[in-house]
């Protein structure tokens, strides 16, 4: 570099600053006494102007400017007195560009920067002053305008939020705006005079450089990445302008700092993607939700299909069932009665009515006797169980009392229990007043198979004591119906059943291995049936034992009539399962003809010969529940036509409101002292009518299922009217 020559002014008798040593040794000093203006009229060549900022500064820096427009004016003053310097200059004219520094910061650096820019200043001068004489040559002068101080124009660019540069050809910094300080980090004296990548430090030099040395007029705009003085990195827009004057190049750097918008940009994408991957959680969690739902409604399509097919076999196992029963029935006639007549010629034949016996004849001819009644009771304890298990038998629930069902058991098995030399006590025989609700016959069957079982178990001597009575309870693991229950004990001292055998003895075909039981025969059903029937007819059969000590056989029996069976639940079993088509026509057809069907029901039970007390009764008392019935069941019929779902609930309500008609019925046929057999004669011809009533409505096949369901509310109806008739004979037995 050219040695500089730079002056130091200082107020006239002041001596040198602290500052001015480090410059002494190195650059021969002009020191000037700045007390009048002509002390300063010599520097017109010097190339920088250190002003000690101690004296009038600002009248210093001035003069020095006019002497030298183009010479760099630099004020040294401490920090206290930096800033009004600064406010004085920015608002000051004639003072060109001043430079304010700190006494720490003058060195021969300052100096040499305060040089070249100087130099810079002389040589474009005379290229203006040049071209303004061509100007002035060509044209005439425009019109002067208004003196706008370089200060000023320095403060504009000071405004200006964005940093403004220009760069002398070699790439040196010629100006610096307050907004470069602001965003570079570099103060302008600083920064004057040095190569743009000193201040402006870019992470990659040579973008920068290739855009520096783009000749384009036109800006040429890139992104630039740089350090700031403080050393964080950042973003900015940069724009470079090459301005051509004469043979000079200047260019001009505007940065817009992009950082803050960046970070934002940056945290905006951050959440935009966050949101992004929360969407496609959303998506997947969707797409798996709706798997699942999938995969419910295929298991539930599956359930239905089980269940459909869980429904089938049942209904299948029922045929089954039914089909075993009919085959056994069948069977067991088929048997009986070959076996009879098997009975029936041996004892022709020990009658001796086709010749006489010899005594062995007459023994083979017993054996062959008693196996045959063994054979029958077999078949018929089979025939039992398996109409028990098919449901077939019905139980009647008629009110009796208990002393006439011993009797009439005691009545059949004395002759055995004497012939084996067993007592039979039985202090039951007088009590009158305890009675039970049941099948007479069937708790008769009971009653022989206990006592038979007692005998067969007991030996020569020994007693049984038939014993009875009612209780508010029975004990545990009996029936679970309310109310009283009837009992009957048969208490034996007989053998006695081992405790882990109790169980065992009520399965069919089971017999306690050891003691008499193959001795005394038997099938091994007795107990079976006779527990079944029990239940059947709402009450049990329990026992306890002691081996060795005795058994004791309780059987409990209701004291009540069992309410019938909630009318609408075999119709809900089956609306459930598949609902028949052609409903609401079917009860659309029962309405109309509803006068028709009971005016010929009532026309026909006048007519019936079995039905002689029906002549003496009104239309009204005759007719009783029928229109009710009737109307209720088509209201039923049209509801379930009417409704999506099955109509549980309303069809419960129809259900129940048909059983209390229906159970009044019963009643109202009890005081017109009708018999059960001739109520069950007049439903049976109300269920004719109503079926021929509606099929004269409607012939198709299409309507059999719907017309069925009909029937099975007439079914119901029957049983309800049953109960009722079963009811009130029972609270007025006259
Ligand atoms: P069975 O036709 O064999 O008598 P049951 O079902 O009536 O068939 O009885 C089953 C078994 O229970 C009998 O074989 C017997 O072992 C036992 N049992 C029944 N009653 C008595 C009793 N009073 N004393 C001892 N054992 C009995």
């Amino acid at each position: 570099m050219t040695e500089a020559k730079p002056v130091i002014v200082r107020e006239g008798g002041a001596g040198p600053s602290s500052w001015e040593e480090g410059l002494s040794d190195a650059q021969p000093l002009l020191i000037v006494d700045g007390r009048s203006p002509d002390d300063l009229s010599s520097i017109h060549d010097v190339d920088c102007v250190l002003v000690d900022g101690r004296a009038d500064a600002i009248g210093l820096a001035r003069r020095a400017h006019s002497a030298d427009p183009t010479v760099q004016v630099i004020v040294v003053a401490p920090g206290e007195e930096r800033k009004r310097i600064e406010r004085a200059v920015l608002f000051g004219r004639g003072l060109g560009e001043v430079w304010i520094v700190g006494p720490d910061e003058v060195g021969s650096d300052l100096v040499e920067r305060a040089t070249a820019v100087t130099r810079q200043r002389r040589s474009y001068r005379t290229t203006t002053a040049a071209i303004d004489h061509d100007l002035a040559s060509m044209a005439p002068r425009p019109a002067r305008r208004a003196i706008i101080s370089d200060a000023y124009l320095a403060s504009l660019l000071t405004v200006l939020p964005d940093p403004v540069i220009s760069l002398d050809p070699e790439g040196r910094v010629l100006s610096w705006n307050a907004a470069a300080d602001r965003v570079i980090g570099y103060r302008r004296f600083e920064a004057l005079g040095r190569a743009l990548h000193e201040v402006l430090r870019p992470l990659n030099e040579t973008e920068l450089a290739a855009l520096l040395e783009q000749d384009a007029e036109k800006p040429v705009k890139d992104e630039i990445r740089f350090q700031r003085r403080d050393g964080e990195v950042a973003i900015a827009e940069i724009a470079v302008v090459l301005v051509e004057a004469a043979d000079h190049r200047i260019r001009a750097v505007v940065l817009h700092d992009l950082t803050e918008e960046r970070q934002i940009q940056d945290i905006l994408q951050e959440k935009a993607m966050e949101l992004e991957a929360q969407a496609s959680e959303l998506e997947a969690a969707q797409l798996e939700l709706e798997l699942a739902n999938d995969d419910l409604q295929r298991i539930n399509d599956e359930l239905a299909l089980r269940t459909r097919e869980a429904e089938q076999a049942r209904h299948d196992a029922d045929a089954a069932n039914r089909a075993k029963s009919d085959f056994l029935a069948t069977m067991s006639h088929e048997i009986r009665t070959p076996i009879n007549a098997i009975i029936g010629y041996t004892e022709l034949l020990e009658m001796g009515l086709a010749g006489g016996l010899t005594e062995q004849q007459a023994v083979q001819l017993g054996r062959v006797r008693a196996s045959s009644r063994h054979l029958l009771s077999l078949i018929e304890d089979i025939l039992d169980l398996a109409k028990v298990e098919a449901g077939r038998i019905e139980v009647a629930q008629e009110r009796a009392l208990v002393v006439s069902s011993i009797a009439a058991a005691l009545a059949l098995v004395v002759p055995q229990s004497a012939e084996k030399g067993i007592r039979i006590e039985d202090p039951c025989n007088e009590d009158s007043s305890t009675y039970y609700v049941g099948d007479e016959s069937r708790v008769r069957q009971i009653l022989v198979n206990l006592l038979s079982n007692a005998i067969k178990f007991t030996d020569p001597g020994g007693v049984i004591r038939v014993t009875c009575g009612t209780t508010e309870r029975p004990p545990d693991g009996a029936d679970e119906a309310d109310g009283p229950r009837a009992f009957i004990r048969v208490i034996d001292t007989g053998i006695g059943i081992p405790q882990d055998e109790m169980d065992r003895i009520f399965r069919p075909f089971e017999q306690v291995e050891k003691g008499h039981t193959r001795v005394q025969g038997g099938t091994g059903l007795g107990l079976t049936i006779s527990r079944r029937l029990a239940r059947l007819m709402g009450g049990d059969l329990t026992a306890e034992s002691q081996q060795g000590v005795g058994s004791t056989f309780t059987l409990w029996l209701p004291t009540r009539a069992a309410p019938a069976e909630g009318m609408a639940e075999a119709v809900l079993a089956e609306m459930r399962q598949n609902r028949p088509r052609g409903l609401g026509e079917v009860g659309r057809a029962l309405a109309e003809q509803a006068d028709t069907i009971v005016r010929d029901y009532r026309d026909r039970l006048r007519a019936d010969t079995a039905l002689a007390m029906a002549a003496e009764i009104e239309d009204a008392d005759l007719e009783d529940h029928a229109p009710a019935l009737l109307a209720d069941i088509a209201q039923n019929l049209l509801a379930m036509e009417k409704s999506a779902e099955v109509p549980e609930r309303l069809l419960r309500d129809g259900g129940e409101i048909q059983r209390v008609i229906a159970e009044l019925h019963g009643g109202q046929r009890v005081r017109l002292g009708w018999s059960e057999a001739a109520m069950r004669t007049e439903l049976a011809i109300l269920r004719q009518e109503v079926e021929a009533g509606v099929r004269r409505r409607l012939s198709g096949s299409e309507f059999d299922r719907a017309l069925a369901l009909l029937t099975r509310f007439l079914d119901q109806a029957e049983r309800a009217s049953l109960a009722g008739f079963r009811r009130a004979s029972l609270e007025d037995p006259a």
